[in-house]
């Protein structure tokens, strides 16, 4: 059995007892989640997410790479218009992870091989450490215009050894980082 087969039986199961039909597009947890793709750290398990809780994007550590800043702000002003022009609650959650596969990606001869082999410059997504990367990242939104002021951005370290979230920057608004 191949892993589709698997999933479409596991969905089966799902759907007999699924009763969420006409959750609202808003998430009820006012979030968006960026975290890395690894199968270890999915946020539905991590943070006990039921279906219209959290937006979730992934991508390879979880990094606020130029793709998923644009995600970031498409989805920041498709809410607001959706709030019917006076934004909400707009929560981002940086979440990277201990062990994570993207410290590889901080090896130079192993960002120019990839580079090399496929045209693809891994150095957005590189972890050398993840506060400076969490730091880096956060700053890289303060200082996109595009961004707007009411978004409130944390950040946390998921440890894959202990199941456990340590918080490294606290709830903060987007207009208050720039204020300072
Ligand atoms: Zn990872």
């Amino acid at each position: 059995m191949t892993s589709t087969q698997e999933l479409i039986e596991r969905n089966t199961k799902f759907a007999e007892t699924f009763q969420d039909a006409e959750l609202p597009i808003i998430p009820k947890l006012r979030s968006v989640i960026l975290t890395c793709t690894d199968a270890r750290v999915d946020p539905a398990h991590l943070f006990d997410l039921e279906l219209g809780d959290s937006v979730v994007i992934r991508n390879n550590g979880g990094r606020l790479t130029s793709s998923a800043l644009d995600e970031v702000i498409t989805l920041s002003i498709l809410v607001s218009t959706m709030d019917g022009g006076e934004p909400g609650p707009f929560n981002l959650v940086l979440v990277q992870h201990t062990k994570c596969g993207a410290e590889r990606f901080a090896d130079p001869p192993i960002q120019k091989m990839i580079l090399d082999r496929t045209g693809v410059d891994v150095s957005e997504s590189a972890i050398h450490d993840h506060h400076e990367s969490l730091g880096s990242d956060v700053e890289r939104l303060r200082d996109d215009p595009r961004v707007p002021d009411h978004v409130v951005v944390s950040a946390l370290i998921y440890d894959v050894d202990t199941g456990r979230v340590e918080q490294v920057l606290a709830p903060k608004a987007v207009s208050e980082m720039r204020a300072s």
